[in-house]
């Protein structure tokens, strides 16, 4: 093997087949002698998978739904590839010690199992799958810290804000700055959003992603998740998270310094930077992602959130105070209520309310372990299975 092969990053992608994962591999094929994809997952598109498996020629590739692995045509894949099912092929790839990166880009708390694996493997883990930390931010940062693996954030707001807060200390730090779109329903009111479906909902402004995380972007749910993403990953009171509306979705965050100095990342909204700089951290190369170009750049606007009509906002808030057992709580949740609302069974302003009935009705344990935290989140999802609607047209 040549110098310059040695160099390149194995790297584990978990959920290629979805929006992060796919501009994952966008960045690995733009890459090529410094990164390499070595494993790659999918739940149950598997035909996309082995497009990718062919272009990639990764060394193994899993489907994790058990059913949809029965109906794999292996055929298809190629010798060179070996195929791997479930869970185990997920703890399989992310703790071989031939790889270096493991990229959590499953969606929901699905994406625990592997991130914790691969962390205890001591991995540097690019985290995509916000859900894990806002269910188990405290345990995760702490086996991090225990196993020397390192935690690397993908979410463009924390990228930012990891990004700005390199030019100081952690100290130094007086506040963080998460900026929001505002999603498709901003400058709406909740009489404006009583009847409104999925493919409204659907319909995202600025950036493309998969189903979920664009139905929490119109709910501001995401921005809630990403207050709890913050206070882990980065050790912060709540008190010193802020979010701003910033609906051309531009800059990415801002970081302020006790001094007053605030620094802001900037690039149009393109997940590839994020992705890459997780990947190629701490270097900066050039990548395929999306430039700013000045000269097309109007004006940017920055707002308050309205808690009103998103009170979704808020209850991140709580949960980064409470901690605990909240996170798994909420998280799941709003996973239920979200998979019910696509499902058409759920008005949209029913998603902040459950998750609040929920969240309010469970058993709190300011100290939960993982397997306390699994637990209450198969029983917040019963919750939201039981959960008729109440809804009742709204004057405000
Ligand atoms: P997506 O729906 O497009 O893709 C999800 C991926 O997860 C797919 O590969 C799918 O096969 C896999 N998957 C789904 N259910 C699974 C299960 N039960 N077990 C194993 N794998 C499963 O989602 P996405 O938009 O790419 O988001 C992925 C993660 O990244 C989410 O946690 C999201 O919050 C986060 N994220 C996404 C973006 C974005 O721009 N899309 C930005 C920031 C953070
Ligand atoms: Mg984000």
């Amino acid at each position: 093997m040549n110098d310059q092969l040695a160099e390149r990053r194995r790297v584990v992608v978990l959920g290629s087949t979805g929006s992060i994962g796919q501009s994952c591999l966008d960045v690995i094929a733009h890459l090529p002698d410094r990164l390499q994809a070595v494993g790659l997952s999918a739940h149950s598109r598997w035909r996309d998978l082995f497009d990718q498996a062919r272009r990639h020629q990764p060394r193994w590739v899993a489907v994790t739904d058990p059913k949809v692995a029965d109906q794999v045509d292996r055929r298809q894949l190629d010798p060179a590839t070996e195929f791997l099912i479930g869970e185990d092929g997920i703890a399989k790839m992310v703790t071989d010690p031939d790889v270096d990166v493991v990229v959590t880009a499953i969606v929901g708390s699905a994406g625990l199992r592997g991130t914790w694996l691969a962390l205890e493997s001591g991995k540097t883990v690019a985290v995509a799958n916000k859900e894990t930390l806002v269910m188990a931010g405290p345990l995760v940062m702490a086996l991090a810290d225990q196993r020397g693996a390192t935690v690397l954030p993908v979410d463009s707001e924390h990228s930012a804000i990891f990004q700005a807060m390199r030019s100081g200390h952690r100290h130094e730090v007086e506040r963080v700055v998460l900026t929001a779109s505002g999603g498709p329903f901003r400058g709406k009111s909740k009489k404006n959003l009583v009847h409104v479906g999925p493919e409204e909902a659907l319909r995202h402004p600025t950036w493309r992603m998969g189903p979920k995380i664009t139905v929490d972007s119109a709910t501001l749910m995401n921005k809630a998740l990403e207050v709890v993403e913050a206070r882990w990953l980065f050790g912060l009171e709540p008190e010193q998270i802020e979010v701003v509306i910033h609906p051309e979705s531009v800059v990415h965050s801002f970081v302020e310094f006790k001094d007053g100095s605030v620094l802001a990342q900037l690039s149009p909204p393109d997940m590839r930077l994020p992705i890459q700089y997780a990947l190629t951290y701490p270097e900066r190369l050039p990548g395929p992602a999306r430039r700013i170009d000045w000269r097309q750049l109007g004006t940017w606007h920055f707002e308050e959130p309205d808690h009103e009509t998103f009170p979704a906002l808020q209850l991140g808030y709580e949960v980064a105070r409470h901690g605990g057992t909240c996170g798994a709580v909420l998280n799941a949740a709003n996973e239920a209520a979200v998979s019910r609302f696509l499902a058409g069974e759920l008005p949209f302003l029913d998603i902040p309310r459950v998750c609040r009935a929920v969240l309010e009705n469970h058993h709190y344990s300011p100290r939960p372990t993982l397997r306390e935290l699994i637990e209450v989140d198969r029983r917040a999802r019963r919750e939201v299975a039981r959960w008729q609607t109440t809804l009742i047209e709204t004057t405000t």
